[in-house]
């Protein structure tokens, strides 16, 4: 039998194909471009090109894709055939160099929020050949990024490789400025928790709502829900189990290192994590993933949700995004080290995160803002609005006693000097877990726990690196100038702690008094919903340091602003839509078919009993059609909200009045829905219902 080792990374043109199929001049020249990003010529490209169509047709493969991420969220390709006709009737395989480096699909209906006029609509695809191409059915996946022709970044790989670009330069000066003249680049690496749903696809197609919009827009709670807390790292069901075996060769097959797999909180509800790797490829292989345990659900009959809230009532999906640091020889930046002066570099770069996080909290907020992930942030199941950073107890109290200029006491009771010339030694402690934190630190990286489900983790990385590149900026300009590196590096970690210790906080997230204490003692933002959040993006000191880095310009962040509140309007527009559909065609017909039955009933029960006078059918009737009359009502205006918002000029209008109309008129309705559920008899409700749902997959 075949052992994973067999056939893991089988379908991925990998370092191990390469070093076989290419000359040792065109590996060692593409090597150094992956490795140091320098430009690859043209013969190197002819060759790679030649050997990945080799490959892939020796493999099965028929056609090749430029695979990239446009700002819908979702990855896109347009397949391209290998064939060429030859003269004497027959077709050869053809794949140019030319042809693997650059692509032009006609991809003019993407968003673009303003950077392309139509006279130009046709961008660009450039391989990113730091990530593996790899083969998906009859199809050669090559990774790329996705511009305009004005070079406009159209996608979300470009700011994201700039943003570890950013990252890289600042970190390799602070490490020069410790004597380290051997690490050749510095990256982030990430390691994404995945939560989803699954439920049987019978069920699903019954409801109108998980098919356009992906949650349920009307559900009474469940008789049983994740009150017993009894699925939790429960047994796995065998339906389950079959999933996430047949997922997990699928992922191991496109060279995804698939690692741990658990049921979560909620009913229903199931997590994946891969072991971490560096952030471009975790990205990549993050979106691959959503796509093939969608895919690999349908061949078991289930469908796998991937929407941060499903369910009303029961927890949401989130992703968690474990960051870190490191070096191209493997040493963890952000790993405390075991002698005072690693300690010390350690002690900068957690600062320089700190900073990072302070400074640009609105950032992080907004690389997470979805109409989806609204529904979870603050919903004491996810962490709040409000960005802080968690440290630890053991972290906490070093960089108190930095700050206070008083000697710091581990844990050991070993009391450690520090002077000006010494920064403390302490232990690593990863046994602290505080699962309300939006940002932990845990032992050696940094868990952001508010991205959504569905997200792309890109946005979220790209504010990371580059507010994180700029705390490392603002220090190595001061440390390279210092006279006194030692004293100045001393000074500047005090000075970081005192100027942003506010974002600390190693208490209960979900707590109300936090929320208060956060916006009113300490100042941090509440940015509750995506139209609170994403004007943000505009702001001058945000426009500043993202284009001081080069991640984004300030065009392109006009343009991500405006798709990103589209994206927001469009979303909840079509919720809205498919609520009222639902609602005419679907909840009322049955209530009402319901309430004449029952009506009939009464009236017969009246002809035998002369002298009823409210018995269980009249009473039923009446609050029956009071309930009719209050969704007709809820309805109404529903609609008349619907159109109302056609008057609004621009996206910030119209995602406010979507805030403050729109989404409380869309909950009034459900209210009375559910409640109408709770009182017709099943046979005539016209979907399956939250018990049905919830525990549909055995
Ligand atoms: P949990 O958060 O559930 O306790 P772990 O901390 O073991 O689980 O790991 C969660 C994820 O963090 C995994 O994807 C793992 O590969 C990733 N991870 C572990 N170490 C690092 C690191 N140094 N940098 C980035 N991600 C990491
Ligand atoms: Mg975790």
């Amino acid at each position: 039998m075949a052992t994973v080792k067999d056939y893991f990374g089988s379908m991925v043109f990998d370092d191990r194909v390469m070093k076989a199929a290419l000359s040792e001049k065109v590996y060692s020249s593409l090597r150094k471009t992956i490795d140091e990003g320098t430009e690859l010529d043209i013969g190197v490209a002819n060759a790679v090109a030649a050997a990945m169509r080799d490959w892939a047709v020796e493999k099965g493969a028929t056609h090749y894709t430029h695979w990239f991420q446009p700002l819908t969220g979702i990855t896109a390709e347009k397949h391209d055939s290998f064939i060429s006709p030859s003269p004497d009737g027959g077709v050869i395989m053809e794949f140019s160099g030319k042809e693997l480096i650059k692509g032009e699909p006609d991809a003019s209906s993407f968003p673009s929020g303003g950077l392309r006029a139509t006279f130009e609509a046709r961008g660009y695809t450039a391989w990113d050949p730091t990530s593996y191409a790899f083969r998906k059915g009859k199809t050669l996946c090559i990774p790329t990024a996705f511009c305009s022709y004005g070079s406009h970044a159209l996608d979300k790989k470009t700011p994201l490789l700039r943003s570890m670009e950013a990252l890289n330069k600042q970190a390799l000066r602070i490490l020069r400025l410790f004597g380290n003249d051997t690490a050749k680049c510095v990256r982030s690496s990430v390691g994404p928790e995945q939560e989803y749903f699954l439920i049987t696809q019978e069920m699903y197609d019954k409801r109108p709502d998980l098919r356009y919009t992906g949650r349920t827009l009307f559900g009474a709670k469940p008789s049983k829900g994740q009150e017993m807390d009894d699925h939790y790292f429960g047994a796995i069901k065998p339906a389950v189990e079959a999933y996430m075996a047949d997922l997990n060769d699928e992922l191991w097959k496109v060279g995804i290192l698939a690692k741990t797999e658990h049921n979560e909180v909620a009913p229903a509800q199931h997590e994946l994590a891969p072991i971490y790797t560096t952030t471009n490829i975790a990205t990549d292989h993050n979106q691959l993933t959503m796509e093939i345990m969608r895919k690999v659900a349908a061949r078991h009959g289930l469908v796998c949700l991937l929407h941060e809230k499903p369910f009303a009532g029961v927890n949401g999906s989130g992703k968690h995004n474990n960051w870190s640091i490191s070096t191209d020889t493997g040493e963890n930046l952000l790993s405390p080290g075991d002698t005072p002066y690693d300690n010390a570099r350690f002690l900068l770069f957690l600062c320089a995160v700190i900073k990072a996080v302070d400074d640009y909290q609105d950032l992080l907020r907004i690389a997470v803002a979805t109409a989806g992930n609204d529904h979870r942030l603050g919903a004491n199941e996810a962490p709040p609005a409000v960005v802080s950073v968690f440290l630890g107890d053991e972290l906490n109290a070093v960089l108190e006693a930095i700050e206070k200029d008083l000697p710091y006491e581990s844990a050991e009771k070993t009391v450690m000097k520090l002077g000006v010339h010494v920064l403390p030694k302490f232990n690593r402690d990863t046994t602290d877990r505080n699962r309300t934190s939006p940002f932990a630190f845990t032992g050696n990286k940094f868990e952001f726990r508010m991205v959504g489900s569905a997200d792309s983790i890109a946005c979220t990385n790209i504010m990371l690196n580059s507010s994180v590149a700029e705390s490392l900026k603002i220090y190595a300009d001061r440390l390279e100038k210092a006279e006194d590196f030692e004293t100045a590096l001393h000074d500047m970690i005090k000075k970081t702690i005192k100027d942003h210790k506010r974002i600390i906080f190693n208490g209960n997230g979900y707590d109300d008094a936090w929320i208060k204490e956060a916006t009113e003692k300490r100042g941090l933002m509440n940015l509750r919903t995506s139209p609170d959040a994403i004007p943000h993006l505009l702001d001058k000191k945000n426009v500043d340091m993202l284009t001081s880095h080069g991640v984004f310009s300030e065009e392109e962040l006009r343009s991500r602003y405006e798709i990103t509140l589209d994206n927001y309007c469009k979303t909840v527009v079509i919720e809205a839509n498919t609520m009222v559909s639902m609602v005419k065609k679907q909840i009322l017909p049955a209530v009402e078919s319901y309430t004449a039955d029952v009506a009939n009933s009464a009236a017969a029960k009246k002809a035998l009993v002369s002298d009823l006078k409210c018995g269980y059918e009249s009473c039923l009737v009446g609050k029956l059609s009071d309930l009719t009359d209050a969704i007709a009502m809820h309805v109404g205006e529903l609609e008349d909200a619907l159109t109302e918002l056609e008057k609004a000029e621009d996206v910030g209008t119209e995602s406010a009045m979507i805030r403050d109309t729109l989404l409380p008129k869309m909950r009034d309705l459900r209210v009375v829905c559910d409640k109408a559920e709770t009182m017709t008899a099943k046979k005539y409700w016209p979907f399956p219902v939250y018990d049905d749902l919830l525990f549909s997959v055995k």
